[in-house]
């Protein structure tokens, strides 16, 4: 079974129609990953217990828009009896014991965790390139990243291996990785998503979200995950709609505000020209559009890195070979085993921030970096609601540029840090924000971002709708997998 002409509605049909059981399914399914994981390596892990799972589902009854469907898991989501990685070798080993709200949610509505996705080592990275288990490549280009951090996400729903899959958004790991694979992505409001069982980063700014070929699809599975968690107190007790019963692509009278800084942030010209036709096709649609600024987003580069890296230091403490995972040999006393371990077991990237962030917090920076951070995060706050007050949508490219090749940037940090100056604001604000196809750049698929007041996913998908029906990008097959199904 290969996804690319499905969606989750003509699934459904043939499971309770009885046309396919959740065991074929399943199976059908595997055996699609198996063959396909040779081009783009999109998993860490592929779950055995799922054609079991997809039996139970098959006794039980399809009951549930969900029952029955394989969707991959981002592996920085713990997975009960199910290696979870991070794709760190620090938890080359790490067996969780409960599995994440909304991992459970999803199996309560019936869906088969088919595997666990590959990312960046702790979600750290915007290619997948930081992975201890190897590369992902990008169905669209086998020579080029598929993004990251949910890298392995993207490349699993743009190659058809699954439907749907859910990764995680700290400062663009959704979007930057939707918008280079030709497929949608959606960060949800800060909140809008338990991040219970969701291996933390930066925990002020990390949330859970999905990618899918279409907006109906992550409309649908959004609304299974969403929701309040007594386990997350950040998580919102706000009522979740209905997001795919409620789908409606009526852009009429709406206001979109476009930021000059987005394009002064060095987009290339030929992705610029992708969003000037998607922007003109909502004026067509009835829409407003009109250049605005936030002048915030200049520094969304720096702060973030402050801001992220200072909370993954403290985060990732808890890796120190006594409670979790991996632990070096030949140790000579405890602080030996601590070093030893977490030389060994982190990778570059996040050694790098580690020191990053514990020198921001340091006594004699703390002022100077992590407190200035902070301040001009509030002034990202500001800025945003402002232009929310008066406009229904921010929006501007996804990426400054289409996917690169691999090994381009992964020994220059600065440039890699780049690639998320466009998403960042939308974490810094807590808002909601989705990345949807745009068009092509030499062969290469581009999104348009979507920004939207907190709690208006349905706004982000309804837009993101119009835009899909109007464009049909989920017609265009990715050239590496021409022929596959
Ligand atoms: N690329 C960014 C980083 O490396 C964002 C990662 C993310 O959103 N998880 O931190």
């Amino acid at each position: 079974m290969n996804y690319l002409n499905e969606t989750i509605d003509s699934l459904h049909q043939k499971l309770s129609s009885k046309e396919i059981t959740a065991e074929e399914l399943t199976e059908q399914t595997l055996e699609n990953i198996n063959k396909t994981e040779e081009k783009v390596h999109a998993f860490i892990t592929v779950n055995e217990k799922s054609v079991d799972d997809a039996k139970k589902v098959d006794a039980s009854g399809i009951n549930d828009r969900l029952a029955g469907i394989p969707i991959a898991i981002k592996d920085n989501i713990v997975s009960d009896g199910i290696l979870t990685t991070a794709a760190s070798k620090i938890l080359s080993n790490f067996v969780p014991v409960y599995s994440a709200t909304v991992l459970e949610k999803l199996e309560k509505a019936g869906a088969i965790n088919i595997g666990k996705a590959n990312m960046d080592e702790f979600a750290m990275g915007s290619s997948t390139e930081t992975s201890h288990f190897g590369k992902t490549f990008n169905p669209w280009d086998l020579t080029k990243v598929p993004g990251g951090s949910s890298g392995g996400s993207a490349a699993a729903v743009a190659s058809g291996e699954v439907i749907a899959a859910l990764g995680t958004d700290t400062g663009g790991s959704i979007r930057q990785p939707a918008a280079f694979n030709g497929i949608f992505g959606i960060k949800p409001t800060y909140g809008r998503v338990s991040r219970w069982g969701v291996i933390a980063f930066a925990s002020s700014l990390d949330q859970v979200g999905v990618l899918s070929k279409r907006v109906e699809d992550s409309a649908e599975v959004l609304s299974v995950i969403a929701g309040v968690d007594e386990h997350d107190l950040t998580s919102s007790e706000k009522e979740v709609p209905d997001y795919r019963a409620n789908l409606n692509k009526d852009m009429s009278g709406m206001k979109i505000a476009v930021p000059k800084e987005f394009k002064d942030q060095g987009t290339n010209s030929a992705v610029q020209e992708q969003i000037d036709i998607a922007l003109a096709a909502y004026e067509k649609m009835g829409a407003t559009v009109e250049e605005v600024s936030i002048p915030a987003i200049k520094h969304a580069v720096e702060v973030y890195y402050i801001l992220a890296s200072s909370e993954a230091s403290s985060n990732l403490q808890r890796y120190d070979g006594i409670r979790y995972g991996f632990r070096a040999e030949n140790i000579k006393n405890i602080s030996d085993m601590y070093v030893k371990t977490r030389s060994e077991g982190f990778g570059d990237e996040i050694k790098r921030r580690v020191m990053l962030g514990t020198f921001a917090l340091s006594a004699g920076s703390y002022d100077a970096y992590f407190k200035k951070a902070a301040q001009v995060r509030t002034m990202f706050i500001q800025e945003m609601d402002a232009v929310l007050k008066d406009y229904d949508f921010i929006m501007g490219p996804s990426t400054t540029s289409a996917a690169f090749g691999i090994g381009a940037k992964i020994d220059d940090p600065l440039a890699m840090y780049m690639n998320d100056v466009l998403t960042i604001p939308a974490n810094m604000a807590g808002l909601p924000a989705a990345s949807v196809p745009a068009g092509l750049v030499d062969g290469m698929p581009v999104g348009l971002q979507i920004i939207a007041k907190p709690f208006e996913e349905q706004k982000v998908l309804n837009a993101s709708y119009a835009l899909q029906e109007e464009n049909k990008f989920y017609e265009q097959i990715p050239t590496a997998m021409k022929g596959a199904n």
